[in-house]
């Protein structure tokens, strides 16, 4: 469920404009107000949620396919399910489109003549992950290594195929 939307025509106006009078993100507080406690007052995970919608203006990101916060989980609210995304970065042939981690514009992908050759790099949870990785390598060098082997034993055990498993990543 969306906390906030970016419009890209709007974003191009005020980034363009003189003023800076354009509204092109719109909160969707009590959305937003929930996920806060859901995520046991996570300032990195709302931050994540920002992370995504800004990613929508500038680098005009897409929403391909998304990364699935584990909110059942009240002890490690940090815990998000990036399977998806990694499928979406080995291709298009490995993304399951009934999956509930995809996004608006997964259809995109499949359009006839269309051959995006790297879908994740124009992913907004893509962006919002590796911008999150990259922080806690910063901060938190062994919760980064921790997550870095994991993604490596989840590539290694799907080989050549689609990774059916939830990847857990904890970027708290
Ligand atoms: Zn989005």
């Amino acid at each position: 469920m969306a906390m906030a939307s970016l419009s890209q025509a709007n974003y191009k106006a005020w980034a363009g404009a003189p003023s800076n009078n354009e509204k092109f993100i719109n909160m969707y507080t009590s959305r937003i107000c929930g996920y806060h406690k859901e995520t046991g007052f996570s300032t990195s995970a709302m931050s994540d949620a920002l992370l995504h919608e800004i990613s929508h203006g500038k680098p005009h990101t897409f929403d391909y396919a998304y990364a699935g916060r584990q909110l059942e989980n009240k002890i490690k609210p940090g815990d998000v399910d990036v399977r998806e995304l990694m499928n979406l970065s080995k291709g298009r042939e490995f993304v399951d489109r009934s999956s509930n981690l995809m996004g608006a514009h997964i259809g995109e992908l499949f359009k006839p003549g269309v051959n995006i050759r790297n879908p994740a790099a124009t992913n907004a949870d893509s962006i919002m992950m590796t911008t999150s990785l990259l922080d806690q390598l910063a901060t938190n060098k062994a919760g980064f290594q921790s997550n870095v082997a994991k993604l490596r034993q989840m590539l290694s055990e799907a080989g050549p195929g689609r990774i059916a498993q939830p990847v857990l990543l904890n970027v708290i």
